[in-house]
């Protein structure tokens, strides 16, 4: 490990760089892709829509027809899912949203605009062309790129997806991560809670974080502090999935196993970064599995999956993706005391402003429960109350 503590920026582009994208592929039912990330580039056979329609209800005619005085006899009745005829010269057609404009017709003018009358049609003020028109490949053409590979396939995607016909996609195959929780004071809910043991909050948070990103979950719960249990759920866990999360036992403690357990199995490396909530970042490698270690704290836990080990997923997913993007706000509180270290703090948005919990200890979890996201805090840095400071959606770090 290097002795000098590593910027948040440098020690993620560090593991990003470790991060290998998956390459197997398979195909998977468009229906059954929410979360999976696309593999083969989505190109369109249909073009979309694929005829010039109407985007109201209303009348379709020439503009040449139009005048303020004359009433326009009403020729034919297009409802969506039809096709009308030829628009007869000096009249209108009843038209319908998603109707196709039929040929003849230059402009659809709203039904609200129009005056009808036994059967004919009159609108006073002078319709353009093209108006109310959805014109025939404007949203996508035959033979486009409708979706990248690489692309996360969201509801928007799958919607796409089904607009253009696809009824499977090729995929990247799921990646697997195998997590397990160390900590002898650890205790799963639903079991007897002893005189000074702890509920194990980080296999819920985990758990659910790696599921929301399409990963497999292998969960081979909980190991006690003790170095050859440590290396034997290790080992099965390098052989179940690709990925290795742990949470706990990375600190130097003599009851944290998790590093010599790395070393013995395959190899470690460990970036100091200077930042807070956190510890240092452990990754290594065990067989053929990236291994990622968590701290223990549940509040540093979080915190450090979502600006490390997360980017680090998406890449080796194959994901595309960006980084999180953040904005300014005006700080709702004081903050005297510059920290030595870039601190995240537990934040919400009232009314305008950025409060804090008011106890920001990273075991603090009801901390992350409550906020909407994290004021992000320059070592260094005091905060006058008014001063803008950064903000971090807490949505921005799980997209
Ligand atoms: P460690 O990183 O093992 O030194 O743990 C740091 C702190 O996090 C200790 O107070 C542990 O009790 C707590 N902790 C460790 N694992 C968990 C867990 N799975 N759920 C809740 N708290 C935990
Ligand atoms: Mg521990």
């Amino acid at each position: 490990m290097s002795e000098s503590a590593l910027s948040v920026d440098a020690a993620l582009a560090n593991l990003l760089a470790a991060a290998l994208p998956i390459t197997d592929q398979e195909t998977c039912p468009t229906e059954a892709a929410l979360g999976r990330v696309l593999a083969t580039p989505l190109v369109s056979e249909v073009t979309v829509p694929p005829l010039d329609n109407a985007a109201m209800d209303g009348y379709a005619l020439r503009l040449a027809d139009w005048s303020a005085e004359s009433w326009l006899p009403i020729s034919q009745r297009i409802p969506a899912g039809s096709l009308g005829g030829e628009l007869a010269p000096g009249t209108a057609a009843r038209i319908f949203t998603g109707a196709p404009v039929p040929s003849g017709a230059d402009c659809v003018v709203m039904q609200e605009d129009c005056e009808v009358n036994d059967g004919k049609v009159r609108l006073v003020t002078a319709p353009r062309v093209g108006s109310h028109i959805r014109r025939a490949g404007e949203d996508i053409r035959a033979g486009q790129t409708v979706l990248e590979a690489g692309a996360r396939l969201g509801p928007a995607q799958l919607g796409v997806a089904a607009s253009v016909g696809a009824v499977e996609l090729g995929v990247m195959r799921r990646l697997k991560a195998a997590v397990f929780f160390t900590g002898d004071e650890i205790v799963l809910p639903g079991q007897p809670l002893a005189h000074g043991r702890i509920y194990n909050s980080n296999r819920a948070t985990l758990v659910a974080l790696l599921s929301q990103m399409g990963i497999e979950v292998v969960d081979l719960g909980q190991v006690p502090d003790r170095l050859d249990a440590t290396i034997a759920t290790l080992e099965r866990a390098a052989l179940a999935a690709d990925v290795v999360i742990t949470s706990g036992g990375v600190s130097v403690g003599e009851e944290d196993h998790i590093k010599a357990a790395v070393e013995r199995l395959g190899r470690i490396e460990m970036w100091k970064v200077a930042m807070k909530p956190g510890k240092p970042l452990v990754y290594g490698r065990v067989g053929n599995a990236d291994f990622l270690g968590l701290p223990g704290n549940p509040v540093s836990a979080f915190v450090v999956f979502c600006l490390f080990v997360r980017p680090f997923l998406l890449r080796r997913m194959g994901a595309e993706s960006q980084p999180a993007a953040s904005f300014t706000m005006p700080a709702g509180f004081d903050w005297p005391k510059p920290g030595k270290r870039r601190e995240f703090l537990r934040a919400r948005l009232q009314d305008g402003w950025a409060m804090l919990y008011p106890n920001q200890s990273s075991g603090v979890l009801t901390s992350l429960a409550w906020a909407d996201g994290l004021v992000d805090i320059e070592a260094g840095a005091s905060v006058e109350n008014g001063e803008s400071v950064r903000f971090i959606p807490l949505s921005e770090l799980l997209k």
